[in-house]
C-alpha cells in the first residue's frame, strides 16, 4: 500500500479541502487500518460493496481493486469532484451524492442485484460519528438484502454494538444488533490513524447478518419498544421502569409476569437476555 498520509495530503492540497467537522470528516491515512478493513470485509467479484461516507477516496480505491462493484454514497459535494476525478474511468465505480439516511437503499440493492452478476451486498465504511446509531439503525431495520457491515465506528459505541446482552456494555441498541447479527471486534484504532485526529478512540467491527432473527415474534416491534422503554430509566428496576412507561398495565402485573419469567423483582434491564425481552413480549400480548 502506499504511504496514505502522503496521498491525503496531496488530495486535500490540490482541491483546496479543509475537513468539515460537522459532517464528521476524519480522514484514514493509517494503511494498516485500511487493510484491516478491506480484508475482514472479505470481498470478491461477485460482491457490491455499499460505502458509505467515502470521502477523498482512501477506502474506495482498494474496494475497487476487489468487488464487482463499489457503490459509493456521500454527502459532501466536494468530495463528489475528487471522486469522479480518481476513480471515474473504473467501470465498477459509482457514486451518489446524497445523505445516506434519505436513501432507498432496498431499492438500489434489487436494481443492482437484477442481472445476476452481483450474488451479495456487502456494507463497508469509516462512518460519520455524528450519526453512527441511525446509520446503522437503518442499516438493519430496512431489512436490506446484504450480507455484513464492516464499519469503524467511535470505541464507545463499537463495545454496546458488540457486547452480547447481558455483558456489561449492554444498552438498547446492543439487542437490536444481537437480533440481526452476529458481531465482532476487528480492532482498535488510535486516534492518530485520521485527520484531523477525532476526540475518541475509534474501533473497527464487523455485523454478519443472520440467515434468521435469534428470536422468534409474530411482531419484534413490540419487544423492541419494550427494551426501549426499559433502558430509558435504566437505573430504576426493570420493574418500575416498565410500570412508569405503561408496559405493565400495573405493578402487580409487572409483578406476576417477572415472576412467571424467574426474573427477580429487583433485576434491571441490562442484566436480561434477548429470550427475557421476548417472553415478556410474549406474556403482555397473551402469549403469541
Ligand atoms: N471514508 C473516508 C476515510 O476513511 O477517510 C472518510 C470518512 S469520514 C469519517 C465520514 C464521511 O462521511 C465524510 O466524507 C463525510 O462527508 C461523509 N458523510 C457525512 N454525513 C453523511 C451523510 N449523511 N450521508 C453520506 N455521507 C456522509
Amino acid at each position: 500500500m502506499e504511504n496514505i498520509l502522503e496521498e491525503t495530503r496531496f488530495i486535500m492540497r490540490k482541491y483546496g479541502i479543509r475537513a468539515n467537522k460537522s459532517l464528521g470528516q476524519n480522514f484514514l491515512i493509517n494503511s494498516e487500518v485500511v487493510e484491516s478493513i478491506v480484508n475482514s470485509s472479505e470481498i470478491s467479484e461477485e460482491d457490491m460493496v455499499i460505502e458509505i461516507g467515502p470521502g477523498l477516496g482512501t477506502l474506495t480505491k482498494y474496494l475497487l481493486e476487489k468487488a464487482g462493484k463499489v457503490l459509493c454514497i456521500e454527502l459532501d459535494t466536494r468530495m463528489i469532484e475528487i471522486l469522479e476525478d480518481r476513480f471515474g474511468n473504473y467501470d465498477n465505480f459509482e457514486v451518489i451524492n446524497q445523505d445516506v439516511l434519505k436513501v432507498n437503499l432496498n431499492e438500489i440493492i434489487k436494481e443492482n442485484k437484477e442481472d445476476g452478476k452481483i450474488k451479495n451486498v456487502k456494507v463497508v465504511a469509516n462512518l460519520p460519528y455524528y450519526i453512527t446509531t441511525p446509520i446503522i439503525m437503518k442499516l438493519l431495520e430496512d431489512k436490506l438484502d446484504i450480507k455484513s457491515i464492516t464499519v469503524m465506528i467511535q470505541k464507545e459505541v463499537a463495545d454496546r454494538l458488540v457486547e452480547t446482552p447481558g455483558g456489561k456494555d449492554t444498552g438498547a441498541i446492543t439487542y437490536s444488533v444481537y437480533y440481526y447479527c452476529e458481531s465482532e471486534k476487528i480492532m482498535e484504532v488510535p486516534n492518530s490513524s485520521f485527520i484531523p485526529e477525532p476526540e475518541v478512540t475509534s474501533e473497527v467491527i464487523k455485523m454478519t447478518l443472520r440467515d434468521k432473527p435469534v428470536v422468534e415474534l409474530e411482531n419484534p416491534k413490540v419487544m423492541f419498544m419494550i427494551i426501549k422503554s426499559a433502558f430509558m430509566q435504566r437505573r430504576k428496576t426493570l420493574l418500575n421502569a416498565l410500570t412508569n412507561t405503561k408496559v405493565f398495565l400495573s405493578k402487580q402485573e409487572g409483578i406476576e409476569i417477572l415472576n412467571k419469567l424467574n426474573l427477580g423483582e429487583n433485576v434491571r434491564a441490562e442484566k436480561l437476555s434477548i429470550e427475557d425481552f421476548a417472553n415478556i413480549a410474549r406474556l403482555i400480548q397473551g402469549g403469541k
